[in-house]
């Protein structure tokens, strides 16, 4: 079904626009509707194939349509529609850095919302992985169960024993490869240093006082990086609050499909955050999909919830507030210790924030550091890189940037840093594997940033 010849034009002029996600709608789980949709979208998408290397979700569909019958998208059977939609792991990058025929163009494409669906409508009917895909995505559950003290150091050994591996393999579908997360001994949020009394300080562009969302990743698998966080604005004289309560952002869950579980989890997180917006602070995620869950994807499930947009509207990004705090005269800037050659892999769900290269803007005020930046999907995408169908594509999607982390144009990489830590690790591992990590250490941007400040661990 191709789109009308007058409409074939190239692109709106005007900035692109999301529709919300129409969730609440039977029709959206409607599965002959949404096949119907698929086939006008991906008729669309065969013709422009401008998004062939981001992902692998467009080289299955190419291939789908270039090996049917009639070479075209008709030819395609609509069973296997869903095998591109299995390969999308909602980066959204081919939305808002690719895709000419956004809204307002009459094409009127969201692909990865139009995939969403998809996953929305196979976890409504369930998939044999729906057993897996849950554990996995039960990111604070498994969190807390893992983190009791002596649960810990046994899981954490447990979870690097070939055999253990294998099993996990066999019966839940992790790679055995692919690299997992060890759990924290001491969680973040109840170690958290409190803040020291200074006076809040507000700028043209940030507020001077931060509420954070420490994010499950940083509360139970790496709190030293909630910790440098800390650091970072204390040595700013930034005072800070931890968010009341926490639960998981919910992106794990959306990944799934699962959207009454997001609605779930975004009544458990949104009452405190609004409450702490309204009282004038900054919101910061540490980790780019859950600040991004905040910003657009709960915004599009829920436009009219004045909650939800306010939580939106003081939600940051760490880099994207210290950068604005220095447009606003407000940070120091006297760094004590150059970080050397940094390859930094700025996050997908960072990218689309819109918010610009914040983290490579700070860095490189740092005396002695070059900073090289590589803007191209690492291919870890949550817990999609560690399922066992998708960690070998997993891995040959970040080919290309474990070979650029390395590639560092001034010389050898000193440090490889994502603010995506799970990439990062991902990266670090896909290096490694390639014989190219040599004497590089990984890091996340926030560590790097309290060394050069020259403040201890
Ligand atoms: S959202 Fe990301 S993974 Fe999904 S199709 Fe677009 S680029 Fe590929
Ligand atoms: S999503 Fe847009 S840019 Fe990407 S292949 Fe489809 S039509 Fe082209």
């Amino acid at each position: 079904m191709s789109a009308p010849l007058q409409d074939r034009r190239e692109g709106s002029l005007e900035a692109p626009t999301r529709h919300p996600l129409d969730w609440l709608n039977p029709e959206f789980y409607n599965e002959e509707a949404a096949l119907k949709e698929m086939e006008r979208v991906f008729d669309i998408c065969h013709g422009c194939r401008r998004c062939v290397s981001l992902c692998n979700a467009f080289p299955t569909l190419f291939d789908l349509v270039d090996e049917s019958k009639t070479m075209e998208v008709d030819g395609v059977d609509k069973k296997d529609y869903w095998k591109v939609v299995d390969q999308c792991y909602l980066c959204d990058v081919c939305y808002l850095t690719k895709c000419p025929y956004v809204p307002p163009h009459p094409w009127n494409l969201d692909f990865p919302h139009l995939m969403l669906r998809g996953k929305a409508i196979q976890f409504k009917q369930g998939t044999p992985t729906q057993g897996r895909d849950k554990l996995l995505s039960n990111t604070d559950i498994n969190g807390k169960l893992a983190s009791i003290p002596v649960v810990v150091q046994v899981v954490n050994k447990v979870n690097k024993m070939p055999a253990v591996r294998g099993l996990m393999e066999s019966q839940l579908g992790v790679d055995r490869k692919a690299w997992l997360p060890e759990f924290a001994p001491h969680k973040f949020r109840p170690n958290a240093a409190a803040s020291a009394a200074h006076p809040v300080r507000n700028g043209e562009r940030t507020p001077g006082k931060v509420a954070i969302f420490s994010t499950c990743y940083i509360n139970y698998n790496e709190p030293g990086i909630g910790h440098d966080l800390i650091k970072v604005l204390d040595h700013n004289r930034i005072p800070h609050v931890l968010a009341e309560k926490e639960a998981c952002c919910g992106m794990p869950k959306l990944e799934l499909g699962d959207l009454e579980s997001v609605a779930k989890l975004k009544e458990k997180n949104i009452p405190q955050l609004a409450r702490l917006a309204r009282e004038g602070y900054a919101i910061l995620a540490p980790i780019p999909s859950c600040g991004l869950m905040f910003k657009q994807e709960l915004p599009l499930m829920f436009p009219n919830d004045a909650d939800v947009l306010a939580v939106q509207k003081a939600m940051f990004d760490p880099f994207e507030y210290l950068v604005a705090r220095h447009k606003d005269g407000l940070l120091d800037t006297d760094f004590k210790s150059g970080l050397g050659n940094v390859s930094y892999h700025i996050a997908c769900h960072l990218r689309v924030q819109n918010v610009g290269q914040k983290t490579r803007e700070l860095l490189s005020m740092v005396p002695d550091t070059e900073v090289n930046t590589v803007e191209r999907c690492s291919g870890h995408a949550g817990t999609w890189g560690v399922k066992k169908e998708f960690h070998a594509t997993a891995m040959k999607i970040g080919r290309p940037v474990f070979r650029q982390m390395a590639e560092h144009p001034k010389g050898e990489t000193r440090w490889i840093a994502s603010d995506c830590q799970l990439a990062g690790h991902h990266i670090e591992q896909g290096m490694e594997e390639a014989g190219k990590l040599g004497e590089t250490d990984m890091a996340h941007p926030l560590t790097l940033l309290r060394m050069a400040y020259g403040l201890p661990a």
